[in-house]
């Protein structure tokens, strides 16, 4: 019973409502017209046996004040279509339609027939039974034959009871038929009703499917015709939009937020609570160097530091760390849901390294104005305390003053220079120039200090020469100045110095070679960098402040260009300065003239 399908219980539960009901209705409907059908009976039989009592009555009451019973229930008989007998009143059999002479005879007394019975004390009597005579069920009625005020006897009309039956018979067949064919009617009543509600099912279970497959557009007819069903498809429709809602605002949300997790500048890792990585961006993966497989590896198997592990445990609030050259700075905090651990990363490399050029900055600018500021004071004192009044030793301190305290000022004029290059709002009057009359200007500067060594300094006459740059002159010449300086001072006297052009790169470069001492491969990553000075007392010497290159490459940049150096150590340099090209330019130069 309980795998039973719904189909099944339906049509069990429709019979056992409909099979009882149509039941009890047939069996009522059959003892009510059979009781009728009695009423019926008995009525038209005692009707029949009141006019044949009348008769005899009336017969017995005129001269001869006798008659031919058997005769006359013959006659009466014949004229009613059914049985007669008529008894006298001790209950003899006189005369009967259905018996001759000889069977009178053998009749019993009737007087103790219920329907004689009857017939004395109420008037009528009837009795339904087999009759041995005729071999069949009668129904008998009996009036009483009154003559002449006094009970004279009895008359009954019997009729068989087969056609009652026959009739009864018929009644219960139509009876039958009509229960038989409402039943038919309720069930393919029940069947269609069945059908639509099987096929509404159906389509809602064909639509909850699609939905929970995923398919959350999906919705249920709502016009099934079977109001329950289709308050039930609204609901499901309901949950299928308001999860279509949630699962939209879901959806935007994470597309939100991993944007804004791949968009950051910090890395994110989110571990399991078994510290292995659950999620990472592409910040954390670039800086960790963990491609894709980094999900569901641990932590502390991507970062071997032994601080790692302290973070996580929450035994310190951040990290310092070094990284594959790079330095890292690691916070972790626990998941709200605390089921894991948010690690943030922040790439500190160029923080530590512009903190450091800050700290060194500040010392190298102490220490290099320390040393000629010290030597003033001290031949200041000296010639307080006497040495004025040697002549020769007077004229030599205060020359030594003087060349200390133009050291201070080319010093301070350099960190001036800098600096406002380094201001916010700098800007150069960049105009296109042609590259030659940038070397031709710093030449011309530097003229002086070459002859003074005996140096030749030539620009180079190769078509690179004739191309229009993108440059502020002053700045650019005073940057090429530098270069030019540092030949100078760094190469040996009587040398050859040269300016030459060369295209690269959509750019033009300008260089400045000498055949001095050359620079040590160590050295040039950090050649341009303030105060970097490969060997400090030589630049001392030579009046160098160490910030020139600094300088130079600032300019650079500033022109959207570059500054670089190739050198090796007892080569010779060659310092180069790549401007944008502006535009077309008169003689096409080659790759490299
Ligand atoms: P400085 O005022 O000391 O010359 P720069 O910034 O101009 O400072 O140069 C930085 C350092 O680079 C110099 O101290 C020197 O050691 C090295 N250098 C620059 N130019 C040359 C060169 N042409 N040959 C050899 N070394 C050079």
């Amino acid at each position: 019973m309980r795998n039973l399908s719904l189909k099944w219980r339906l049509v069990l539960a429709a019979a056992a409502i409909i099979g009882p009901v149509l039941l009890l209705l047939g069996l009522f409907i059959h003892l009510n017209s059979r009781s009728h059908m009695l009423d019926v009976a008995t009525d038209n039989l005692r009707g029949q046996a009141q006019l044949a009592a009348r008769e005899i009555s009336g017969l017995l009451a005129r001269p001869p004040h006798r008659i031919n019973s058997d005769a006359l229930a013959d006659s009466i008989s014949a004229a009613i279509g059914r049985r007669v007998t008529i008894i006298d009143g001790s209950g003899r059999v006189l005369g009967d339609s259905d018996e001759d002479e000889a069977g009178l005879a053998a009749m019993d007394n009737h007087l103790g027939r219920p329907e004689i019975r009857g017939a004395g004390l109420n008037g009528w009597g009837y009795s339904i039974r087999y009759s041995h005579t005729l071999k069949k069920d009668m129904i008998y009625l009996a009036v009483p034959v009154v003559v002449g005020g006094r009970n004279w006897g009895y008359c009954r009309v019997a009729w068989p009871m087969s056609s009652f039956r026959a009739h009864q018979r018929s009644l219960a067949g139509i009876l039958l038929l009509g229960l038989a064919a409402s039943g038919t009617l309720m069930l393919l009543l029940m069947g269609s009703l069945w059908r639509r509600a099987v096929k509404a099912i159906g389509q809602m279970e064909r639509t909850a499917g699609a939905i929970i497959g995923g398919d959350l557009e999906s919705r249920a007819p709502t016009n099934l015709g079977i109001p329950e069903l289709d308050r039930i498809s609204r609901t499901m429709n309901g949950l299928a939009e308001s999860w279509s809602r949630t699962a939209a605002e879901l959806r935007d949300r994470s597309l939100k937020l991993s944007a804004i997790l791949e968009g950051m500048s910090e890395g994110v890792v989110v571990l399991g609570h078994d510290q292995r990585v659950a999620l990472i961006n592409r910040f954390a993966a670039g800086l960790l160097d963990a491609g894709g497989d980094a999900v569901g590896r641990s932590i502390l198997e991507i970062i071997r530091h032994p601080g790692v592990k302290d973070l996580l445990e929450g035994q310190i609030e951040e990290l310092d760390f070094e990284y594959r050259g790079r330095h890292l700075l690691a916070h972790a905090s626990p998941l709200a849901s605390g089921a894991g651990t948010v690690v943030v990363l922040a790439d500190v490399t160029r923080l530590t390294s512009l903190e450091r050029v800050r700290r060194d900055f500040v010392a190298n600018v102490s220490h290099e104005l320390k040393t000629p500021l010290a030597a003033v004071v001290g031949f200041t004192e000296a010639l307080r305390d006497g040495a004025k009044d040697k002549a020769g030793t007077r004229d030599d301190f205060i020359e030594r003053i003087g060349k200390q305290s133009a050291r201070m000022t080319r010093l301070l004029d350099d960190l001036l220079e800098l600096s406002s290059l380094e201001s916010e709002g700098v800007r150069m009057d960049a105009a296109p120039v042609e590259a030659r009359a940038l070397a031709d200007k710093a030449v011309e500067n530097l003229s002086q200090a070459a002859q003074a060594r005996g140096q030749k300094v030539s620009v180079s006459d190769s078509p690179g020469g004739s191309a229009l740059v993108m440059a502020d002159e002053q700045r650019i010449a005073q940057a090429l100045g530098n270069m030019l300086d540092n030949a100078v001072k760094y190469s040996p006297e009587g040398s050859r110095i040269e300016m030459d052009f060369r295209r690269h790169g959509g750019m033009l470069e300008i260089s400045v070679s000498d055949p001095g001492p050359g620079i040590a491969s160590e050295h040039l990553p950090r050649l341009f960098e303030r105060f970097y000075r490969v060997d400090k007392s030589r630049s001392r010497e030579l009046g160098g402040t160490g910030l020139g290159l600094a300088i130079a490459k600032h300019i650079a940049e500033l022109h959207g260009g570059k500054a670089g150096v190739e050198s090796e150590l007892g080569r010779g340099s060659r310092f180069w300065l790549a401007l944008p090209l502006a535009g077309k330019t008169g003689g096409e130069a080659s790759e490299n003239s």
